[in-house]
């Protein structure tokens, strides 16, 4: 243990997200789906929720593919005001009508604690977004919900912090939380950010909740998801959250990161690849 010895100095403060609280991995489970039990899960779907046609055909794609959670947003963090900021209310009124269409599980973003009610009203799952990790007031209202909370990395939150940001979630109640690693700023400019894969097996030493990874916001290039989701996996992970849209540079945000329908069904062909490959090697690992 030698080597958790050298970051658990890092969480003094730390009870509930711990792994000498809990020394078990925990599983989430969002409907019939789990996240962080056998196997890797995909969570895949548009940046935003656009129009019922757009978010029924993804939620048709996706179940085809036997991903059973989807995301999208319905309010959305922007860096310009004059960008879409989603659909609002009606966007989650659309996520509830492809759920009860296709059964796929839906997850949105909250981002502000006085929505906390309305969207645990319409989703499977909580999303809190990198820019909101340290919104102490909206993480506790998601922690007295009775959903499973998705927390994203802040932008420029050290492993510390984030850990700490599960830690509210928790001390409210609410233990059914997934940490989601999305890149993080750095002095590079060829990618939108860089993705820290060093902290999926740092978390996993520290803490017991599960870990995904989001290559999409991670890279912001449609070319560079794939390898970055085969290679967090690689680390550990215990899933993955992508953008997709049937057509890509038409997305009304994010449109540079958003894989196609193929690009897509490349990803899980190779995904599935990777897990039978994770068994045989788990496998021989015993063996010796
Ligand atoms: C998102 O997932 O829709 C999003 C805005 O991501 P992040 O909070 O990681 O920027
Ligand atoms: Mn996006």
């Amino acid at each position: 243990m030698a080597d958790s010895e050298s970051l658990s100095g890092l969480l003094s403060a730390c009870r509930l997200v711990c792994r000498e609280y809990k020394s078990e991995n925990t599983v989430v489970k969002i409907g019939e789906a789990a996240i962080g039990g056998e196997g890797p899960t995909i969570i895949a779907g548009p940046c935003a929720v656009e129009s019922e046609h757009q978010i029924l055909e993804i939620a048709r794609l996706v179940k085809s593919h036997g991903i059973r959670i989807m995301r999208g947003g319905a309010f959305k963090p922007r860096t310009s005001p004059y960008s879409f900021t989603g659909l609002g209310e009606e966007g989650l009124r659309l996520l509830a009508k492809a759920r009860r269409e296709t059964g796929v599980r839906v997850v949105t973003e909250v981002l502000d604690a006085m929505d906390v009610p309305i969207i645990a009203e319409y989703a499977d799952m909580l999303q809190i977004g990198s820019r909101n990790m340290q919104n102490y007031k909206l993480l506790k209202a998601a922690g007295r919900a009775n959903k499973p909370v998705l927390l994203k990395r802040g932008m420029s939150a050290r492993l510390d912090e984030f850990l700490m940001s599960a830690e509210y979630v928790m001390s409210e109640g609410n233990e059914q939380v997934v940490l989601c690693e999305r890149g993080i700023r750095t002095f590079v400019e060829y990618s939108r950010n860089t993705l820290d894969l060093n902290v999926i097996p740092a978390i996993k030493q520290l803490s017991h909740l599960p870990v995904i990874v989001d290559p999409s916001h991670g890279t912001g290039h449609r070319s560079l998801v794939e390898p970055m989701s085969l290679a967090a996996l690689a680390a550990g992970a215990d899933g993955l959250i992508v953008e997709v849209h049937p057509q890509p540079e038409k997305s009304w945000s994010d449109p540079e990161q958003a894989l196609s329908p193929e690009g897509f069904a490349r990803l899980v062909d190779k995904v599935n690849h990777f897990i039978d490959w994770q068994k045989q090697y788990a496998g021989l690992a015993t063996q010796t």
